[in-house]
């Protein structure tokens, strides 16, 4: 894993790059992406061969590193004997990635619906909870991100949904708990969950609860910003759907396979959903996959009568045996177990020091590899360190922070005002080590802004 110097390959991908690839996101000419050479366990490093410790397991993704050599023998041996077939016959390496998930999804989430990726899973669970209840509503929490698909950002409650929203999708929006910015006025954990089982019951009452076919939250709520739902409030949410006969949908996009250190969010609160999206971890997103795990009595809706969705990849045989070799070499080498060990005995003892030491430090929040800090201007206020300056170009506050960190070979995550410590699961206790010294630092720049 020594990165060569490749200084004129490197300035040839990028003019490539920056002359024919539309980013996602992005205002094209306002970017300037790195251009990497290659990427191994935690690391990955560009064309000049300078080595990035990756705090953001890509997009919350690489649950177990880049380039496991397990799970890139098991894509090159699928490769060699059946790279694909369609979706409607039975293929060894689908039934057995179903299999191994069926075995990990709480309760009877016991049938897997294959997808391309997280969006789609979850405008599959959609259109199951709508055909399922013959219901139309669907419910959905503002601070949330769902996916860029047209239901999916729909769902979505951040910013990114206004500019695609028609207002005609059925879906209406409401407050869950986020105690630090509490749209309760709540002072405790108690206060906040009980107000917001409260906000939801009117919602309910006042679109009328015959009409709502699902309730549809991320476990714990990701590129928001890691809300962790304060105890009860997801049991609360269960019993709220059951009494009114609307489908629980959990979002395990980003929270599942291992991120919290469990295999599912689900299994920290001891919910059980009726359906359950799936994608990212469950192959380290090696080859693009997602998916629907669905109830048995969801599923049974569709024993006699055709499903009516699919898709052409659905279970691409390449995907499920990066699926197959990454569900198996988490469980071989305790990936779930080092996430939860080190989340609790390393990541959060070091962020919390780090909070006592830097005013920019609003809140430290979090469980397993899944941690952010809410950087702010004032403590008193809370009042956010802003991303942009005034013109609306990205070199406020945050950029600042985030250049730091860079320069001491830490890739952070940053969204808003917010740093996300999302490292891969298998990290090793050095790596962690390493990245928060780097974060050390970079908080450092971000303190010059209180
Ligand atoms: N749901 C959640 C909770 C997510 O975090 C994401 C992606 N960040 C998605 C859905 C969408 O997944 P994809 O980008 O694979 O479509």
């Amino acid at each position: 894993m020594t990165p060569q110097p490749l200084p004129e390959v490197g300035a040839a991908v990028k003019a490539a790059d920056r002359a024919h690839v539309f980013h996602s996101w992005s205002a094209q000419e306002l970017i300037d992406p790195l251009a990497v050479a290659g990427a191994e366990g935690s690391y990955f490093w560009d064309y000049d061969g300078k080595r990035y410790l990756d705090f953001t397991s890509g997009l919350v993704y690489t649950n177990i590193g880049y380039q496991h050599p397990k799970v890139v023998a098991a894509i090159q041996e699928q490769a060699a004997r059946l790279t694909t077939f369609a979706p409607a016959f039975a293929i060894e390496a689908r039934s057995e990635a179903a299999r191994l998930i069926a075995e990990r999804t709480p309760g009877d989430l016991d049938k897997i619906f294959f997808t391309n990726g997280g969006a789609d899973a979850v405008e599959h669970a959609v259109r199951m909870a709508r055909l399922h209840t013959g219901r139309a509503k669907v419910l959905s929490a503002y601070r949330s991100y769902h996916g860029g698909t047209q239901q999916a950002v729909n769902l979505t409650g951040d910013p990114r949904r206004w500019a695609s929203d028609t207002a005609s999708h059925g879906v209406v929006h409401f407050w869950a708990p986020f105690l630090y910015r509490s749209r309760f006025y709540a002072e405790t954990e108690e206060q906040e969950c009980a107000r917001a089982l409260e906000h939801l019951e009117t919602t309910i009452a006042f679109e009328g609860p015959a009409t709502i076919a699902a309730i549809v939250l991320e476990t714990i709520p990701g590129t928001a910003g890691i809300m962790i739902p304060p105890p009860g409030y997801l049991a609360g949410v269960r019993e709220i759907c059951d009494r009114h006969g609307i489908l629980f949908v959990l979002d395990e996009v980003m929270a599942g396979f291992g991120r919290t250190g469990d295999w599912f969010a689900a299994d920290l609160f001891g919910v059980v959903p009726d359906l359950m999206t799936f994608a990212k971890g469950v192959n380290s997103g090696y080859v693009p996959l997602g998916g629907v795990a669905i109830s048995g009595a969801v599923a049974e809706t569709f024993a006699r009568r055709p499903y009516p969705g699919g898709l052409t990849y659905s279970g691409h045989p390449l995907a499920c045996a990066a699926a197959v070799a990454t569900i198996n070499v988490m469980a071989e080498e305790g990936v779930v177990e080092n996430a939860k060990r080190l989340g609790a005995s390393v990541v959060e003892p070091a962020l919390r020091e780090l909070a006592a030491r830097h005013p920019s430090v609003g809140e430290v929040r979090g469980v397993g590899m899944f941690w952010a800090l809410e950087l702010v201007r004032d403590r008193e206020t809370r009042e956010p360190l802003v991303p942009y300056n005034a013109t609306g170009e990205a070199n406020g506050p945050m950029a600042a922070f985030a250049a730091a960190a860079k320069k001491h070979g830490v890739w952070p995550f940053v969204n808003m005002n917010r740093t996300h410590v999302v490292p891969p699961c298998n990290v090793s206790e050095a790596e962690l080590k390493e990245g928060l010294a780097g974060l050390d630092a970079a908080l450092g720049v971000a303190d010059e802004y209180t």
